[in-house]
């Protein structure tokens, strides 16, 4: 892989590497094994691959995995109450309730029900709130946005008083990821759907996140030359020489973009891998604070 692609693929091997001699030392000390909860609710395809997916690592790195599956009517009540046993379960460290919830459902209260030390998605208000004020820090950091601050730090970026373009403003990865990039002092603009001219700010980023969900909508000739650019989106292009019929692409137009960028993550193979990869490295941290508990 050339040096200018970011291999998300095996940064995201070298986490859970770090993640599963964490498990196999707590376990080796304190004959303990952390435990993470899925709660999924109805029968959505993607939500239901996505928790196989996050189950499957955790047997890969020796977490044990609890799945939870309630049926699509699953009422506001039963499912707060199945996160308040979570919550008093000792042998569950971390919650994840897979997003997006049912419509009928109230997710922000769901959300605020999740104890904040089993918050493993880091989507808890708290920890949104302390990760947002100066001199505080989240018990947890949001998956992906985690996972492109552990790319940038792979790749050697310096991100003091660099400057940054998030692209997007989501409360799961545009907004937290702008807060973490200016914790780590880089002076961060965020653009959005309203945003007059995005090129005119590109071309000013040294660093460029891209968390849109716009097939290919930022192209090179839009971007600084050196940019390091991390691609969050994940788009369905139509390709007929595809067996599906299409590929994933990212917001940005991956082969224009890396004839100017210093460095460039791949879709797939960039920011994907690395989401569960921090899922794995929080539940951990959750055991970790658990055990200080004890
Ligand atoms: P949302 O739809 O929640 O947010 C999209 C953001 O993009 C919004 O802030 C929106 O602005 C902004 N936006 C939309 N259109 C434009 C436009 N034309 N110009 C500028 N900004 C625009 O998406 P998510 O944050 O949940 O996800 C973003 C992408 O990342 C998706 O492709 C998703 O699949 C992918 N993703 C990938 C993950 C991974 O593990 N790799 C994990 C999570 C997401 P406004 O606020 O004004 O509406």
């Amino acid at each position: 892989m050339s040096e200018k692609i970011i291999d998300g693929k095996a940064i995201a091997e070298k986490v859970r590497e770090e993640v599963r001699l964490g498990v196999a030392q707590m376990q080796q000390e304190h004959n303990y094994v952390p435990g993470l909860a899925t709660v999924l609710v109805g029968e959505d395809t993607a939500s239901a691959t996505y928790v196989r997916s996050k189950q499957r690592t955790c047997e890969q790195l020796g977490i044990r995995s609890l799945g939870y599956h309630l049926p699509a009517d699953t009422t506001q009540e039963a499912l707060e109450q199945l996160v308040a046993e979570l919550n008093a379960n000792p042998e569950v460290d971390g919650i994840l309730v897979q997003l997006p919830l049912p419509k009928h459902l109230n997710e922000e209260a769901v959300l605020n029900k999740i104890d904040l030390a089993k918050d493993v998605d880091g989507f808890h208000p708290v920890n949104i709130g302390r990760l947002a004020m100066k001199g505080r820090d989240p018990l947890f950091i949001p998956c992906t946005p985690a996972g492109c601050m552990r790319l940038l730090e792979e790749t050697g970026v310096n991100l003091k008083g660099a400057e940054a373009v998030v692209l997007g403003r989501s409360n799961i990865v545009g907004l937290p990821m702008a807060m973490l990039l200016q914790k780590a002092d880089a002076t961060v603009t965020i653009c959005h759907s309203r945003t007059k001219d995005l090129k005119a700010h590109l071309q000013r980023a040294d660093v460029l996140i891209a968390a849109v969900g716009r097939t290919e909508m930022v192209t090179g000739d839009m971007l600084k030359p050196g940019v390091v650019v991390i691609d969050v989106g994940i788009n369905q292009k139509d390709d007929p020489t595809a067996k599906r019929g299409y590929r994933l692409v990212g917001d940005v137009d991956f082969e224009s973009a890396k004839e100017v960028a210093g460095a460039i993550t791949p879709v797939p193979g960039g920011v994907g891998p690395m989401t569960i990869a921090m899922l794995m490295a929080n539940t951990l941290r959750a055991a970790e604070i658990g055990l200080s508990k004890k």
